[in-house]
């Protein structure tokens, strides 16, 4: 009986163990091989120290795309000196491709697969630096600021570990879209407007009615972010590590706006 039982363990812990090393071999295989079906149809127009940028070669040339990178990375520099990233942006051509590269639905203007090294951007205009907004009641982003943002989730993921960037992802999601949208300084929706509304001076119902609530998600995130970070000079690991309020906290940056303690004026 005894030795049955522990017979049965040894086999029990040895399908474990397998169990594990294979989950462990998809995982390990599956970045490369996710990163290499984004690659389709894109070239390699640069890579060289942790950064590659794939894109249309006949809209991309490799002057455009090396100092986007050198940008991004003295950006990257400013913000954590000892972040080194290693990252693979692939600019889509088309909306359909960017969709089924990004495993999507949805229209965002980049979407970013920390825990597999890649980011995705929608068709932009290399030329004009710019996105297109999704609705005609928000505002172009420039490309490099949306590609500021989309790199420091891969920063969040590097130092927060993969547990807790997902936990956050999913409990404190503000945190990581904030920090990131504090950073690229710049916002889709229209700063103005954004204030009325979270004041109570403008109504909601221009968010809900144009459906740009998660803009609008972006822009409250921000806000916090740079109430705490710039104006409260809390620290990047507290900011990690305090549990706020959600409530409180809008009621103190309120509070802080109208009596003029606290500015957020820019774009
Ligand atoms: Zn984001």
């Amino acid at each position: 009986m005894f030795l049955t039982v522990h017979t049965t363990m040894r086999k029990n812990r040895k399908r474990t163990i397998i169990t594990l090393l294979e989950v462990l071999a998809v995982l390990l295989l599956l970045a490369p091989v996710y990163r290499l079906a984004c690659s389709i149809g894109l070239k390699k127009v640069y890579s060289d120290n942790g950064i590659s940028i794939y894109a249309d070669d006949l809209r991309c040339k490799k002057e455009e795309a090396k100092h986007i990178a050198e940008t991004l990375r003295v950006q990257l520099m400013e913000v954590d000196g000892d972040y080194s990233p290693k990252i693979s942006v692939y600019f889509c051509k088309t909306m359909a491709g960017f969709q089924i590269k990004a495993i999507s639905m949805g229209k965002p203007l980049a979407l970013t697969r920390a825990n597999l090294k890649a980011t995705l951007f929608r068709p932009c205009d290399w030329a004009k630096n710019s996105i297109e907004p999704r609705k005609p009641q928000l505002l172009p982003r420039s490309l490099s600021s949306v590609l500021l943002h989309e790199a420091l989730h891969h920063y969040e993921w590097r130092k927060l570990g993969a547990i807790r960037f997902f936990t956050k992802t999913h409990s404190e999601h503000w945190k990581i879209e904030g920090l990131c949208e504090y950073h690229a300084a710049s916002s889709s929706f229209p700063i103005d407007k954004g204030l009325r509304i979270f004041c109570g001076e403008d109504n909601y119902d221009f968010v809900t009615s144009n459906e740009i609530q998660s803009e609008y998600f972006y822009f409250v995130s921000r806000l916090r972010t740079d109430y705490l970070l710039n104006f409260k000079k809390v620290s990047e690991s507290d900011y990690w590590s305090t549990r706020y309020d959600e409530d409180q906290l809008d009621d103190e940056i309120r509070q802080a706006l109208m009596e003029k303690r606290y500015t957020f004026t820019m774009q």
